[in-house]
């Protein structure tokens, strides 16, 4: 049986291996799947938060172990492994636990005249069996949400986690057992893209994907094929816009926070930074100030971590490459190259003189890369923001509320935040999501239970 190497991106040490799940066996898994479902699909609401509660206790028993399984598989600090990893899901469940009986409950609806004495009703089933393919950056709650909200809504669930962070895969997959989920209502296959388009041509009843934009569409396509209904939460290039009016040292803050956090390898890290021509010079002095500020050497208490993956690696130095011999200018930091004895650290940086003809601004970074472009007014910030093929989530900064509002209410994202970055991902009762190339579907909230049902419209006559 083959396995899937763990390496350390910081050190670069093989950490362990886990074996990968045979091809030949997903079907078996699916008919484990399609088999427990008819049992599961029963079950009360009641029953099934009582497995989603005991994944919890078991999640809070082993957090420590969590916490380093994650740093080490993915080269993210340990508190970022806590905050935005591990806690997110404990947020989730509570958000289910309080709210899960009261979005599946069935809803009486109005009766138009037309057919006076009739009753209607609407009810929400699920729909079967969910494939979860999910990606290594936030590779715990990138995974477990959605496992989560399919088999609360009565739907049995195979996760097929990303082999660039196998560990987490597989300590998911001893939490599930430990949670005592009845047999095969949640199955674990590991391994590569082989698997995962196996997964995908044994007919799912739903697949929720998050990864790249480029392997959604693939899926889309094969998904077609069968008219499997699919969620795609897929990259991002999101831009800030930093108005004359805003706080700036609250702005430049943000722009450190949202373009950093896990060494920008998040889906809605800050990629486009545009501020307004008259503070456009306090605030790039004052963002390389707050970068050279930062503890980003190899140490336990880093600020930051370390890329994960090196063929992301790989696109950073390519955009970054391009970006300067298009006539960008490297405002702070040196050219990404790997330095000895720092694993897949690369020293951030802020680029100016960047504009939309350059890779760096029109595809996915997933890097410490910082790109700031002045602007000179409202029109223009919305312009320009809005000149991307991806839609995820963006954000405004000034102290007037209703001109932020107002551009918010312009700006082609999934979410926009205002004086603040990347939080909108965090809040379990804000549906998430992208749209463009960013993707289809939402994630949390009432639709992230919904989306794993479908919806059955009943009118009685009694008769
Ligand atoms: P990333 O994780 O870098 O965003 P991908 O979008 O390629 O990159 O991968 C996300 C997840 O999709 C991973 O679990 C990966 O194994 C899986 N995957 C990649 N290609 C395919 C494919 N053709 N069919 C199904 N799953 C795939």
């Amino acid at each position: 049986m083959e396995a899937l190497e763990s390496v350390n991106p910081i050190s670069g040490d093989t950490i362990g291996y886990v074996n990968t799940t045979p091809l030949q066996s997903t079907t078996l898994m699916y008919e484990q799947a399609r088999r427990a479902f008819q049992t599961w699909q029963n079950t009360s609401i009641k029953e099934r938060l009582q497995y989603i509660r005991k994944l919890r206790h078991i999640i809070v028993e082993q957090l420590e172990d969590g916490i380093d399984i994650i740093h080490q598989d993915t080269g993210k600090p340990k508190v970022e492994s806590i905050t935005a990893d591990l806690y997110t899901i404990l947020d989730a469940i509570a958000y289910l636990e309080k709210h899960a009986e009261k979005i599946l409950k069935t809803r009486k609806t109005k009766t138009p005249i037309a057919f006076i004495g009739k009753k209607s009703y609407t009810s929400y089933h699920p729909r079967g069996v969910v494939l979860v393919i999910s990606p290594w950056n936030y590779p715990f709650q990138l995974a477990m949400n959605p496992v989560i909200n399919a088999v609360i809504a009565g739907n049995c669930a195979i996760l097929k986690p990303s082999e660039v962070t196998p560990l987490v895969g597989q300590w998911m997959e001893s939490l599930f057992e430990q949670a005592g989920f009845p047999d095969h209502v949640i199955q674990v296959a590991h391994g590569g893209k082989e698997i995962g388009a196996k997964l995908v041509s044994e007919k799912p009843d739903y697949i929720f994907f998050t990864g790249s934009d480029r392997t959604g569409k693939i899926i889309l396509q094969e998904a077609a094929k069968n008219l499997i209904p699919t969620s795609l939460e897929l990259g991002g290039k999101d831009p800030m816009i930093v108005f004359k009016d805003a706080h700036i040292e609250r702005a430049v803050n943000g722009a450190l926070w949202g373009s950093l956090t896990n060494y920008g390898q998040v889906c809605m890290s800050v990629e486009r930074i545009y501020v307004e021509k008259k503070i456009y010079e306090p605030f790039v002095v004052s963002l390389k100030r707050g970068l050279q500020n930062l503890k980003t050497e190899l140490s336990d208490d880093a600020d930051l971590g370390s890329m994960t993956f090196e063929q992301q690696l790989q696109v950073v130095q390519n955009h970054v490459s391009s970006a300067i011999s298009k006539g960008a200018t490297l405002y702070s930091g040196s050219h990404p190259k790997l330095n000895q004895n720092q694993g897949m650290k690369i020293e951030p940086i802020i680029l100016t003189g960047v504009n939309h003809k350059m890779e760096v601004i029109q595809e996915e970074t997933f890097g410490p890369v910082i790109n700031v472009i002045p602007f000179e007014n409202e029109e223009e910030a919305i312009k320009l923001a809005n000149n991307s093929r991806y839609g995820l989530s963006s954000s405004v900064w000034s102290k007037d509320i209703n001109k932020a509002k107002r551009v918010a209410g312009k700006l082609a994202a999934g979410s926009v935040l205002v004086n603040d970055v990347l939080v909108a991902i965090a809040n379990p009762h804000l549906p998430f999501g992208g749209i463009k190339d960013s993707g289809i579907g939402r994630y949390h909230a009432a639709v992230g239970v919904t989306n794993f049902c479908h919806q059955k419209s009943i009118m009685v006559d009694s008769g």
